[in-house]
């Protein structure tokens, strides 16, 4: 048995039948990220002698006793670094524990290893992580996708047996399409965001990065439920996801919206997520026309509201409170103007491009004169297209569509235009915007140059609709 290799319920059962001991698991996982990281990026560090002092005390009566799982490199873990991949956190330790760790903790987990990222999760391809490329472990000359490129090459490679991910516009989805796995972001409030290092707070959802939608559905029983300590976590206890995971397709209603069939999308893409949805039919799915007609103003919304409250957000880091600071020793008098150089100075040599360019905008379409034109015109905007998911559900029970245009691109193909590196985010943005939820399942490969890609079929589910969403996924991928 390769334990990489496994799932979470294969390991379970390995543990059940004392084939494996959770101190063995972390051995051969430590090995197979010696072997195989480098070469991919997926990592930023990972303590395996702490890992293994965790492993000792695993409660094996517990639902997830013992699995290790990797933790994207914004969730705080306490003692561990949380740098957002970023130059800025560098040498900072987290205090505490984010209350999905404490969920993962109560249901046994034990977090091992911290993974690549687009800094502070501005990005679509993780070329912007402030650390370390990274590489898209089915052709390493590719983007894995982002912004949690890392926790999705690691659980493709086998050197992770699930990771955790977040979501702001796409961040969880669209990795796990590029790389050939499971991913979920859940609705707005399903899961507590205390101990996330805030992106843009009313869109950004921690969420699962399995090899099957079942691995989703156990790390979702653990991940959900309200929490005191996130006032936008919702009050209402989850259900169990994995009880009606078999309950099939047959009767649902499924959506297409022909705005997410329209151009720009690749062909082959296009053909290999219509032949899942043919798969759905043929499992009894009903699929039906749909129209979500704001998708157009989405990229634009989103890239409004998303870098507004980044900036404000990312005002924290001042080289003060965390993380980098500026050496300015050279200045002497210990004015205001001395405070002023030390702010600037410690956030231009702490932030990378992207993040400076995404602070800049949201300054900007926040700023007195301004303001209205765009920030508040993209919030009612942002109301249309949620207005347009609310329409579509009194219609269908699901929706489906590609997660992502194109398959994973080369690296540095979109590097230098922002804009159409925007553009990839089309299917994913309006999901986080109206704060429904979404997953992304394999559905094949296409070729190109000389190399099989994976291509995700994405389906959005209602509010609160995780245990659906999860169910029709688990249909299609089993069936
Ligand atoms: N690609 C989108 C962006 O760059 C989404 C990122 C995310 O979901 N964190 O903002």
């Amino acid at each position: 048995m390769n334990v990489p290799e496994l799932t979470i319920s294969q390991l379970r059962a390995a543990y059940d039948a004392g084939d494996v001991t959770p101190t063995d698991a972390l051995d051969a996982l430590a090995a197979e990220i010696d072997a195989k990281d480098g070469d991919i990026g997926g990592y930023l560090e990972h303590d395996l002698e702490l890992a293994k002092k965790e492993a000792e005390n695993a409660d094996l009566s517990l639902p997830l006793g013992g699995v290790p799982i990797a933790i994207k490199d914004l969730i705080n873990v306490a003692g561990q670094n949380c740098r957002c991949a970023s130059k800025m956190l560098e040498g900072y330790h987290s205090p505490y524990d984010a209350t999905v760790i404490k969920n993962l903790r109560a249901a046994g987990a034990i977090p091992f290893g911290r993974t690549n990222m687009d800094e502070f999760a501005m990005g679509s391809s993780n070329e912007n992580s402030g650390i370390q490329i990274c590489r898209n472990p089915h052709d390493t000359d590719r983007i894995p996708g982002g912004s949690s490129g890392g926790s999705a090459a690691v659980v493709a490679a086998n050197t992770a047996i699930a990771a955790l991910g977040s979501d702001t516009g796409g961040s969880i989805r669209q990795p796990a399409s590029h790389c050939g796995i499971v991913g979920l972001k859940p609705t707005y409030g399903r899961v507590s965001r205390y101990g996330l290092v805030a992106f843009a707070s009313s869109l950004d959802q921690i969420g699962p990065m399995t090899k099957t939608v079942e691995d989703s559905a156990l790390l979702m029983n653990a991940l959900a439920g309200p929490d005191p300590l996130d006032s936008t976590c919702l009050d209402e206890t989850a259900p169990d996801y994995t009880a009606g995971l078999d309950g099939g397709v047959k009767g649902l209603k499924i959506g297409l919206p022909k705005e997410y069939f329209a151009e720009g999308i690749s062909p082959d893409v296009e053909a290999k997520v219509r032949a899942a949805i043919a798969k759905l039919e043929s499992q009894g799915a009903e699929i039906v026309d749909i129209s979500l007609p704001n998708t157009e103003y989405a990229v634009a919304t989103y890239y409004i509201i998303a870098t507004a409250e980044a900036s404000a957000n990312l005002s924290r880091f001042d080289g003060v409170r965390y993380g980098h600071r500026a050496d300015i020793s050279e200045i002497e008098n210990a004015d205001e103007a001395e405070l002023i150089t030390h702010y600037k100075r410690s956030r231009a040599e702490g932030f990378g491009p992207e993040v400076t360019r995404r602070i800049l905008l949201g300054t900007y379409v926040l700023s007195s004169g301004y303001r209205d034109q765009y920030y508040a015109r993209a919030q009612k905007v942002r109301t249309l297209i949620r207005q347009d998911f609310i329409d579509a559900y009194e219609k269908v029970d699901l929706i489906a569509s590609p997660v992502s245009p194109t398959p994973a691109f080369k690296i540095g193909e979109k590097n230098s235009d922002p804009l159409s590196m925007y553009l990839a985010d089309i299917y994913t943005i309006s999901t986080n915007l109206a704060g429904v939820c979404g997953i992304s399942v394999p559905c094949g490969t296409v070729s190109e140059s000389s190399s099989d890609l994976p291509v995700g079929l994405q389906l959005l589910g209602k509010p609160l609709g995780e245990a659906e969403l999860l169910q029709a996924a688990h249909a299609y991928e089993v069936g």
